[in-house]
């Protein structure tokens, strides 16, 4: 998603109406004209500003004639305690959107295919083996990035963005550090369908100590994206629907049945390139950052760097510069690493506060929660922040 979204941004920029820009994607194409009666099982939610950057060059249009699930409010609580916080939007605004991946990849697609005459896309192409020029102040007057593709071809580029993932090869190839963390938990999805109808806007996550459980709204009627990252699925899917505490709250509806097709297994870790830059190399979304899906905020990030980077780009290339310098690609390194940094140590944070039974620490996240849900204006700079 996020490579393709950042193809898709350079070429509807016309700034780089001269340049010539290659995606490579190991992966085959992805297209709907209609969407399948049934729902992939990959799904994200979409922040506001996700949806701004790809309203920017038409990408949004398409997700919105194929399928979305906004959301209006959520609901997030502790299973050791009471404390619970709200979210929930004054005005009509949408607080985001739930959307297949496979819908953003469609969308991305058309868009791309709209620049065929500046962006050309490999499908089924992986790239196998970088060579890196020199420092510009070196004797070495090559100014470009070698790219090695499996099936023997030969690539070059003055600006190579690696967004290949938390599995990076640009990123190892360029030996560029990765402070990274396995969870030693995986998340399990699958869809739900919902006993009653229900306007079904409403996203419920708790924090069990085995890890969080969440109920993301899917359509109108009945349908609905579960994330468990605990083992015990079931079990733990029951005690939430049925809670034994007295708190007043608002419950999630109840559930009907699991698709049992729709079950899938994921790992999960965190993970943060030490530097985004190098000499003529840039990484965005996963290859720069991974984070618990927790916060929904992955791809979100990803769709962040790619903003960034593609103004700090088209001013360079308003400007006649060298697309490769470091000069301005460090200007998107510290923008980016300034946000994302805040916010993938919050979102680890959280992970650990919330794995524990240990009193003082559950009473330390039971008055943090309360607090933050009795301050509005905090409640707003969470959301402001996340929206982004
Ligand atoms: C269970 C789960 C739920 C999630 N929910 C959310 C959510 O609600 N909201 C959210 O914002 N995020 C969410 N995320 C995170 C989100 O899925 C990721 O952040 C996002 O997919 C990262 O996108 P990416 O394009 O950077 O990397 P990837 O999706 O990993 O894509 C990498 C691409 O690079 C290609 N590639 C790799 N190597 C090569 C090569 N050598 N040559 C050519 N091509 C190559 C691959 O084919 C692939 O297409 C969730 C993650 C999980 C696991």
């Amino acid at each position: 998603m996020v490579g393709s979204a950042m193809a898709a941004v350079l070429g509807h920029d016309i700034h780089f109406h001269d340049k010539k820009i290659a995606l490579l994607e190991a992966g085959p194409r992805k297209e709907y004209d209609r969407m399948p009666d049934s729902y992939s099982n990959r799904v994200s939610s979409i922040s506001p500003g996700s949806a701004t950057l790809l309203s920017s060059f038409g990408a949004w249009d398409h997700v919105c004639s194929l399928r979305l699930k906004p959301f209006r409010r959520m609901q997030v609580w502790d299973a050791c305690s009471e404390a619970m916080i709200v979210f929930e939007k004054d005005d009509l605004d949408d607080m985001g959107y739930i959307v297949e991946n496979d819908v953003i990849m469609s969308a991305l697609t058309k868009q791309l295919d709209a620049v065929a005459d500046r962006v050309e896309v490999f499908y089924g192409s992986r790239a196998v083996g970088y060579t890196w020029p020199l420092p510009s102040h070196s004797c070495d007057t090559s100014p470009w990035v070698q790219i090695e593709l499996a099936d023997g071809r030969r690539l070059q580029t003055k600006l190579l963005i690696g967004a290949d993932g938390h599995n990076s090869v640009v990123r190892k190839e360029a030996e560029i550090k990765n402070i990274e963390h396995r969870y030693d938990q995986s998340a399990v999805v699958a869809t739900l369908h919902l006993s009653e109808a229900t306007d079904n806007n409403v996203a419920w996550q708790r924090f069990l100590p085995t890890g969080p459980i969440a109920l993301l709204p899917w359509s109108n009627v009945n349908h609905s994206d579960f994330i468990d990252t605990a083992g015990a699925m079931f079990r733990s899917a029951i005690s939430l629907l049925k809670p034994s505490g007295t708190a007043v709250r608002q419950l999630p509806p109840s559930v009907a049945k699991v698709d049992p097709e729709s079950r899938a297994m994921f790992p999960l870790g965190m993970g943060h390139a030490t530097e985004y830059v190098q000499h003529r190399v840039a990484l965005v979304g996963d290859a720069a950052h991974r984070v618990h899906p927790l916060a929904g905020q992955g791809v979100n990030l990803g769709f962040g760097d790619i903003a960034c980077l593609a103004h700090h780009l088209s001013a360079a290339a308003f400007n006649g510069s060298d697309l490769g310098s470091l000069k301005h690609l460090l200007k998107f390194e510290t923008e980016r690493q300034r946000h994302n940094i805040s916010l993938i140590a919050a979102i680890d944070v959280l992970k650990r506060l919330y794995s524990t039974r240990l009193a003082p620490l559950v009473l330390l996240r039971t008055w943090g929660l309360q607090a933050t849900n009795a301050l509005p204006p905090v409640k707003e700079q969470i959301m402001a922040f996340a929206s982004k």
